[in-house]
């Protein structure tokens, strides 16, 4: 797990001064190759390039604070992500201490409509794709999802041909074992071999 970074609530307006918040630097002359917004309009914002990647994530956290069964994101370099809009309408959650503040790795949504935009870490964003605008029928490539995390806790299995994964990207690779307890003892034992 990632160290948390604490930051208090004077560092908490310095995140204005840093990507995806701040405004892109005046010599990068890249143009928004795609834009995106929340459910409401609140909130816009630009991204200045493809995805790094995209993956499924099947953890329990994930099902629980999206109320899906599972989340769909892809990962962008913050200087790749930019809000042109609503800056003031975004509201912080973080995980790991269960409040609503600007602690890294952090969780935002809109303070309107309350749609989860995207997820920062410390140098890089998830963003769900469902917010960008484009035709879902043809789906740039980028944003096609390489791979299911915490396929062990599943609601549902999926029946595609992207590698499964009982734990992050390259984690003890699923084999077609059953679901739940089982499947994190057998993480939680690949983990031990491959520390
Ligand atoms: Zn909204
Ligand atoms: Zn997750």
């Amino acid at each position: 797990m990632d160290h948390q970074h604490k930051v208090g609530l004077k560092d908490d307006l310095s995140r204005l001064t840093r990507p995806p918040y701040s405004k892109p630097d005046p010599k990068d002359e890249r143009l928004a190759k795609y834009k995106g917004n929340c459910f409401c309009g609140s909130v816009e914002f630009e991204l200045f390039d493809d995805p790094l990647d995209a993956s499924y994530c099947h953890c329990r956290d994930c099902q629980r604070l999206h109320g899906a069964p599972y989340q769909w994101a892809a990962i962008f370099h913050k200087t790749d992500m930019h809000f042109t809009k609503g800056q003031e309408d975004l509201i912080f959650y973080s995980v790991p201490t269960k409040a609503t503040e600007y602690v890294l790795p952090v969780k935002i949504s809109c303070a309107v409509c309350h749609g989860p935009i995207a997820d920062e870490g410390r140098r890089m964003m998830l963003v769900f794709p469902e917010l960008v605008q484009f035709d879902f029928n043809l789906l740039p490539g980028p944003f096609r999802a390489t791979h299911h995390m915490f396929y062990g806790s599943r609601v549902e299995d999926v029946h595609d041909d992207i590698p499964k994964f009982l734990g992050k990207k390259g984690e003890c690779p699923f084999e077609g074992e059953s679901k739940g307890p089982e499947s994190i003892d057998k993480l939680t034992k690949w983990r031990t071999e491959h520390s």
